[in-house]
């Protein structure tokens, strides 16, 4: 007998009698489940409501609504969001899970699920470079995490496009987006990202990622940035947006 063979039997033992002394709840309905969407920090999501969020269906979908809100950027490609969200709604409660509770798990999850779903179509085909927004080191100190993050490396682990944390920056800690009015989103992430190395992207198609999309704004802001990567072209993907 190998230890690789034995050391594995033993995760699977512990993670057997881990399971009968603390069983799983799904995040959602409470339901004791044996997800797919199950993570060491114990949070899961049950088959059933995760079959139950709302798709978009936008993978395969030209001229959707993400594409509509960034056509006219000179650089842009192809847009999607996963999910459709409204305020009092399970996928409204995921991103806050993952976002302010300390679950970032739930986020990597869900992208991974995304990216599943969106394997049959092109969405991804010519995509060389994943990207996430990058949070202001001081709020990635605050937080522990960037859930954007999280949500490029569950993309990239089906799509196998690598995810790039280097060449795009927060330059200032801008006050959330969430807590700004529609029309001023803009003027509060303006000039807010900067690049490293534009040099090293050149003609790249790079996917931006968020984990949702509402104006648009915090994206616009980073795709305005990116003009320095010269030559390539952006996409953008989120979680989810408003329905
Ligand atoms: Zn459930």
């Amino acid at each position: 007998m190998s230890k690789a063979w034995l050391s594995s039997l033993f995760v699977r033992c512990a993670q057997s009698l881990g399971a009968v002394l603390s069983p799983m709840r799904c995040v959602l309905c409470g339901t004791v489940t044996e997800s797919p969407l199950l993570n060491e920090a114990g949070h899961a999501l049950c088959p059933r409501c995760l079959h139950r969020l709302e798709r978009t269906e936008q993978f395969h979908l030209r001229g959707n609504r993400t594409e509509d809100m960034f056509y006219t950027h000179p650089q842009f490609e192809r847009g999607a969001c996963f999910l459709f969200y409204d305020k009092a709604e399970h996928v409204n409660r995921l991103v806050y899970a993952f976002k302010y509770f300390r679950t970032p798990e739930l986020a990597y999850d869900l992208a991974l699920q995304a990216a599943k779903e969106a394997l049959p179509t092109d969405f991804f085909d010519t995509v060389d470079v994943i990207m996430p927004v990058p949070l202001h080191p001081r709020r990635f100190r605050q937080r522990g995490y960037n859930q954007s993050e999280y949500i490029a490396r569950g993309l990239s682990d089906v799509t196998k496009i690598p995810y790039d944390i280097e060449h795009l920056t927060r330059m200032r800690n801008n006050p959330q987006q969430a807590r700004i009015r529609g029309n001023e989103r803009a003027r509060n992430v303006e000039g807010i990202f900067a690049v490293n190395h534009p040099e090293e992207l050149y003609r790249k198609h790079i996917l931006l990622v968020d984990d949702v999309i509402t104006t648009g704004s915090t994206m616009r802001a980073c795709m305005d940035a990116m003009r320095a990567f010269r030559g390539a072209r952006i996409s953008v993907f989120a979680l989810a947006q408003p329905r």
